[in-house]
């Protein structure tokens, strides 16, 4: 339902994307992550229409909207600073996008909205008084309720904590395929990607690097470059002594060891592995012991959930599942 081809964009002369190619299925949701400044919003804004400069083509609805301005394109955006209109009620504001329709249509439409995101009770209210956890339910209230075939999140909850956070990614996939829309997340939280994104889209310096299911980039990121934006420390040079866990191909000249490697390991296919234990620390709920399969080797975390951890300094023989192996090339 939209087809990104070799968009490219440049700020005053500095690339801020280069030859972007993406495309997104009716009813997908995509997370795109990527560090501050990887250009994530410009790409947001391009889909949006709102950097008409840009080379490169927008397909949407298998229409070339390359030229079509932004309140033509039935696209929603939604940014961090949810913008309520603070004169408005709540109510006036779910129904800010539809205007110039009957009367009853707009009131039957927020109250649907309100019925989805649990905010019937808030109505009359005036934004600056609901709590921010409100605030962001009219926001969204305000930008489904038009029914955009695609709306674009940017990094709409990061000036959220963690709980709701967390309450928010959980309800918002079944609310979005409720209402029928595709969609784009943008964010540089791994998590928050997993938890919203049936895809999951990598960016760095305007590059996009890797587009597949999280659960697949996620095992298998290829390249030293993903590993460390998803988060993944310990990522060790390959080493003779890491032979027993098959090397796919020379290519490879990193890999990553998950620190649950050991976790219910003989449930599933592993090798095993002999290290000298180097330091212990305490990884809550469990011990984590820092290892290495050599003296001249970078030590990888390994949490210890098998009882008292083995002191410093000893020899012990560990299992790695095959599944918490990521091997990985040079970017
Ligand atoms: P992200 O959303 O991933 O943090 P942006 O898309 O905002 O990244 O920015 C990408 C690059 O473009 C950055 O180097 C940023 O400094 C630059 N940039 C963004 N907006 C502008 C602008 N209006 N003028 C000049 N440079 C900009
Ligand atoms: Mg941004």
């Amino acid at each position: 339902m939209l087809e990104l081809s070799h968009i490219s964009h440049a700020y005053a002369k500095k690339t801020a994307l280069h030859d972007i190619n993406l495309s997104l299925a009716a009813g997908e949701r995509l997370a795109i992550i990527g560090p501050s400044g990887c250009g994530k919003s410009t790409l947001l804004r391009i889909i949006a229409g709102l950097e008409p400069e840009h080379t490169g083509s927008v397909i949407y609805r298998g229409r070339d909207i390359t030229q079509v301005p932004t309140h033509l394109r039935g696209i929603g955006l939604i940014f961090q600073d949810h913008a309520l209109f603070p004169h408005m009620t709540v109510a006036a504001n779910i129904g800010y996008g539809l205007y110039g329709q009957p009367r009853a249509t707009i009131a039957a439409r927020v109250d649907a909205m309100a019925q989805m995101f649990g905010i019937g009770d808030l109505l009359d209210r005036r934004p600056d008084q609901l709590s921010g956890g409100e605030r962001q339910r009219v926001a969204l209230a305000r930008s489904i309720a038009p029914s955009p075939g695609l709306l674009l999140f940017d990094e709409p909850f990061a000036s959220l904590d963690r709980t709701l956070r967390d309450r928010f990614l959980a309800e918002l996939p079944p609310l979005l395929q409720h209402a029928g829309v595709t969609s784009i997340y943008v964010t540089h939280d791994p998590v928050d990607a997993c938890l919203i994104a049936d895809t999951l889209a990598v960016m760095e310096g305007g590059r996009l690097l890797r587009h597949a299911p999280p659960a697949q980039v996620f095992r298998d990121p290829q390249t030293r470059l993903v590993a460390r934006l998803l988060g993944m420390r310990d990522i060790l040079p390959a080493h003779p002594a890491y032979a027993a866990l098959a090397q796919p191909s020379p290519a490879a000249t990193h890999l990553h060891i998950h620190p649950q490697a050991g976790v219910d390991a003989r449930q599933h296919p592993h090798s095993l592995l002999t290290v000298t234990v180097r330091a212990l620390t305490l990884r809550p709920p469990w011990p984590q012991v820092q290892v290495a399969v050599a003296d001249d080797v970078p030590p990888f975390s390994y949490d210890w959930p098998f009882g008292e951890p083995p002191p410093i300094g000893s020899s012990v023989t560990v299992a790695v599942r095959h599944d918490c192996v990521a091997w990985l090339r040079d970017d």
